[in-house]
């Protein structure tokens, strides 16, 4: 989609730090990292939020966390184990309108 930063990544149009990649998802280090290992797993399809999962386009959401595991163990941390995120809409501080989740560890994590 036109102006969309993570379709941009997508296309190579914009560089960024690809650990993972086939033909319907891409991953990627965030630019600003809240922990040692800080990847965004996005679908290339253009979905603007979690609110925008449909019946047809929901089998790419079953892959990215199918495939979570597979990008945890290329970060290292499948063992000490890892968060994943999606922060959908205002309230949850959503900044991209490219659906993605952070896949988020090599620390112990606080919760909330
Ligand atoms: P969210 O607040 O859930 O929408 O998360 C958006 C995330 O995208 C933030 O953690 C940003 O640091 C990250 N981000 C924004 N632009 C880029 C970029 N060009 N490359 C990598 N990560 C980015
Ligand atoms: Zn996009």
């Amino acid at each position: 989609m036109d102006n969309c930063i993570f379709c941009k990544i997508i296309n190579r149009e914009i560089p960024s730090d690809i650990v993972y990649e086939d033909d319907k998802i891409i991953a990627f280090k965030d630019v600003n990292p809240v922990a040692p290992v800080h990847v965004l797993i996005i679908p290339k399809e253009h979905i603007a939020s979690a609110m925008d999962i449909t019946e047809e386009n929901a089998p790419v959401v079953a892959h990215i966390f199918n495939t979570a595991k597979k990008i945890a163990e290329i970060m290292g941390i499948e063992k000490s184990g890892f968060r994943i995120v999606n922060n959908c809409g205002e309230n949850a501080g959503q900044t991209v309108f490219h659906m993605h989740f952070h896949l988020i560890g090599g620390k112990t994590l606080l919760w909330p």
